[in-house]
């Protein structure tokens, strides 16, 4: 069996700097509560290590992070690397949080281009619902319409002077076929494509994946790049994918009698874990045992 360690993987430039500010500001007020509004990535592992760090989070899908606000009466805020809008900024300040900001400057761009075209006309911006990037994005104007895919795209009337762009994190693919939709409607529209980089390369090292037997995608569940990278696989005709968070969850059943497995991971997951899951597999390759060390198990649990 070949490993193949996709490359480049994992953490992107965005979430390094948004976790070494979240270490900063730990260390720059011991003495103030420090609450970061929302995860600060999908994945638990980063986010336990902030805990350690005496970092506390509010977070519930079931709220906007403008609601979540109201959790937080005192103390410093952080920003995540997804963004937010000028509502939580606003709020934040009123009442009289001390504010760090974590947006990645990759965001911060979509954010400027949306802002510059809605003063004088319409934004088609493809996104998630519900996910912190696309909340902080839309509610940047009025003039900001969420489409999630080509259905939603004939639901949209009245528009004029049409700028299309997107979440940062989506898949190539599905946005193109959105984008797509949206020219078929409105030829005229100006396409402003913001998929980052890092999330663009990431997908592509998957695409061109030959002759794969599985992909293996490290990542949180929640992590929507991670799901990204599985669709990709699955889409680049990859005959089996799966998402895992960790070695734990990896099965003997997902790899044997696998002659390429290739290994890569969300741009939200730390390396340590990729690089576990790798060094498990070569050695599973050279001896054929499926026996995870006692010392990596107590690790992770
Ligand atoms: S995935 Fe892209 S937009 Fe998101 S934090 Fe990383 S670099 Fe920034």
């Amino acid at each position: 069996m070949e490993i193949i360690s996709v490359i480049p993987r994992g953490y992107c430039q965005g979430v390094v700097r948004a976790i070494m500010t979240a270490k900063r500001t730990a260390e720059q007020y011991p003495d103030q509560p420090v609450t970061m509004l929302g995860m600060i990535v999908h994945n638990r592992f980063v986010v336990e290590e902030c805990r350690r760090m005496g970092i506390r989070f509010v977070e519930n899908p079931a709220k906007s992070r403008l609601e979540l606000l109201d959790e937080i009466e005192e103390g410093v805020v952080i920003f995540t690397a997804h963004g937010v809008s000028d509502a939580v900024r606003e709020k934040a300040a009123a009442k009289g949080l001390i504010v760090v900001d974590a947006t990645c400057p990759d965001v911060i761009r979509t954010h400027t281009i949306v802002r510059e075209h809605a003063a004088h006309g319409d934004v088609i911006y493809i996104g998630k619902k519900n996910h912190p990037e696309s909340e902080g994005t839309v509610g940047l104007s009025s003039r900001v319409h969420l489409v999630t895919s080509a259905a939603d795209v004939e639901k949209l009337d009245g528009l004029e002077n049409i700028l299309i762009t997107n979440q940062t994190t989506l898949s190539l693919i599905d946005t193109q076929e959105i984008i797509d939709a949206c020219l078929a409607r409105w030829p005229d529209a100006v396409v402003c494509k913001e998929i980052c980089n890092a999330t663009r390369v990431r997908q592509e090292a998957v695409m061109n994946l030959k002759d794969t037997d599985v992909l293996i995608v490290v990542g949180d569940p929640r992590s929507n790049n991670s799901n990204q990278l599985r669709e990709i696989g699955r889409k680049a005709g990859i005959p089996e994918t799966c998402l895992i968070e960790s070695v734990l969850s990896l099965k003997e059943e997902m790899v044997k009698n696998k002659n390429r497995v290739a290994v890569t991971s969300g741009s939200s997951t730390p390396n340590s874990l990729t690089t576990q899951i790798i060094t498990f597999l070569q050695e599973y390759a050279r001896t054929g045992q499926f026996i995870l060390p006692e010392e990596v198990i107590s690790t992770l649990l």
